[in-house]
């Protein structure tokens, strides 16, 4: 078959771009190709994420490793390195860009939305500063594992579509196999593009910008008003209601740079990302995050502090008058502080059973935390195990086991029976209702570890496999893979874990 042929297909293209991004000023991005690899391999393709999106998955399913390694470009792809800057631990960095990232371009999913797809590890762009353009294998898997977890949650996130090792070794603190995932996502527009043209001082570039978000993400916004501060809001309420589903599951994000923080409210850039196992709002696993910025119970107001820097670059095109500007853009950001608790504490009153509020309910969840903080009780066994409790006081054995010291939640548990005694639901229909919200069953990070050691030491993907395949339906018990369910023993434990860049 000739070149051509096989990028066409029968008929139709693998890919049926339709590229917005590329479209816009050469300003906002870098035309660059992917550096081709030696040997690639296609671990996995994602072949019900590639249906969404309308490919065609045989196809792909065919010609992945060259297509997902960058060894070939699919037509109407018009590859490109994005531009942006970003606040890395709270210091402005002007000049960041994609650089280990390309994007392919754009398609229009099944269900009319827009999305990205780029690869990720695909080699050097004129963003690349020192690094080398590659990812190694194991933020690769790691990327796959936990961004196709975060989706089956139910929780904003890009996707996997794809992840193939490359045949090249990377050098880190020792060689490691190289990887390239593809990444999928809403767009990979962050706070930090916005802050590009800011620092710049391009006035036209930024709001171009603005409208390209408005009209892909918040459409809504442009019948607004004030479509820019729309923008805002809109913004706000997307972050805040993703950092407050991110508490309830446990997930510490590790990096939450403006860079690493998107408009369209995704979690993305899955680096030093971790999940509790034993409760504690002070975790901190990445091993850059020194002073615990980034921490777990942290992240509301660093997401706070990434809208205000988002906030202040959009104050030109809220208002011409300056004062009237921040004074508006002041009260968008104020209402993230609400919008997340209200997000919150609806959240986890559903973890805890409750169908309707009570004043008392903020103080009935925070005594349980803290009495699973002071347990070093595991966050996800925890609630899991509640929802058994829920249906049958025989199940507080289990429950309280997790706990070191079970006497307070012994209380908690009255104190909760006494508040579901003024719940209209039925023991069986609470219980059901709870398990649609308390996963049994998460990227847990020493799993993860160990998927990634026998990948690197053996070629061997078998618990890759299985946590891809447990985690597509976290919250169902699956007996047959009871062991991916539990915490750690303490020889397993990660303490800490690693950008991978
Ligand atoms: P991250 O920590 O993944 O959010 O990356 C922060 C910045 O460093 C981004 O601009 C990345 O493109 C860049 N970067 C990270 N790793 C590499 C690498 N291996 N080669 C080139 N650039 C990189
Ligand atoms: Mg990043």
């Amino acid at each position: 078959m000739t070149e051509a042929a096989s990028r066409t297909g029968p008929g139709k293209t693998p890919i049926p771009f339709d590229n917005s991004y590329a479209r816009l000023p050469q300003t906002f991005f870098a035309p660059i190709h992917p550096t081709p690899v030696a040997e690639p391999w296609l671990i996995k393709f994602n072949r019900p994420l590639a249906e969404e999106l309308g490919l065609d998955a045989d196809a792909l399913e065919r010609d992945g490793a060259a297509i997902f390694s960058g060894n070939r470009i699919p037509e109407g792809a018009e590859p490109l390195a994005m531009a942006y800057s970003g606040h890395q631990f709270g210091s402005f960095n002007p000049q960041l860009g994609d650089g280990r990232a390309i994007l392919l371009g754009e398609v229009i999913d099944i269900h009319g939305k827009r999305r990205d797809i780029q690869l990720k590890g695909s080699g050097p762009t004129p963003y690349s500063r020192r690094g080398d353009g590659r990812a190694a294998l194991g933020p690769v898997l790691r990327e796959y594992i936990v961004s196709e977890a975060m989706h089956a949650l139910g929780i904003p996130t890009t996707r996997a579509l794809a992840a193939v090792v490359t045949g090249e070794p990377v050098q880190r603190e020792q060689l490691l196999p190289g990887g390239v995932v593809t990444r999928v996502a809403a767009s990979h527009i962050r706070v930090g593009t916005f802050q590009l043209f800011t620092s710049r001082g391009d006035a036209e570039g930024l709001k171009h910008l603005a409208d390209h978000v408005i009209a892909r993400h918040y459409p809504q916004a442009a019948a607004a008003e004030r479509p820019y501060l729309a923008l805002l809001e809109a913004v706000v309420s997307a972050q805040a209601s993703l950092i407050a589903r991110w508490l309830q599951v446990g997930f510490i994000h590790g990096v939450m740079n403006t860079d690493n923080c998107a408009v369209s409210g995704e979690t993305i850039d899955f680096g030093p990302c971790a999940f509790l196992d034993e409760y504690n709002p002070s975790k901190v696993f990445s091993s850059i995050d020194r002073g615990g910025r980034y921490a777990y119970a942290n992240q509301p107001s660093i997401g706070q502090w990434n809208l205000t820097r988002l906030a202040e670059t959009l104050l030109p095109l809220i208002d011409t008058d300056e004062d009237k500007a921040i004074a508006l853009a002041t009260a968008a950001i104020n209402a993230y502080g609400a919008a997340f608790q209200n997000q919150w504490l609806a959240g986890m009153t559903a973890k805890i059973g409750l169908t309707g509020q009570e004043d008392a309910d903020l103080a009935l969840v925070q005594s349980l935390l803290s009495a699973m903080h002071a347990g070093e009780a595991d966050f996800t066994l925890s609630f899991r195990r509640l929802c058994d409790a829920a249906e049958n006081t025989d199940a507080d054995a289990a429950f309280l086991a997790l706990f070191a010291d079970p006497d307070s939640a012994r209380t908690w548990l009255a104190d909760w029976r006494a508040r579901l005694s003024r719940d209209p639901q039925t023991p069986a229909a609470r219980a059901a209702a709870m398990r649609r919200v308390n996963p049994a069953f998460i990227p847990r990070n020493h799993r993860i570890e160990q998927a990634i050691a026998a990948a690197i030491g053996d070629g061997d993907f078998s618990l890759f496999e299985a946590l891809v395949e447990v985690l597509a339906n976290p919250y169902e018990d699956q007996p047959k893979f009871a062991a991916l369910a539990t915490p750690p023993q303490p020889q397993e434990r990660v303490l800490r874990t690693f950008c991978g860049t």
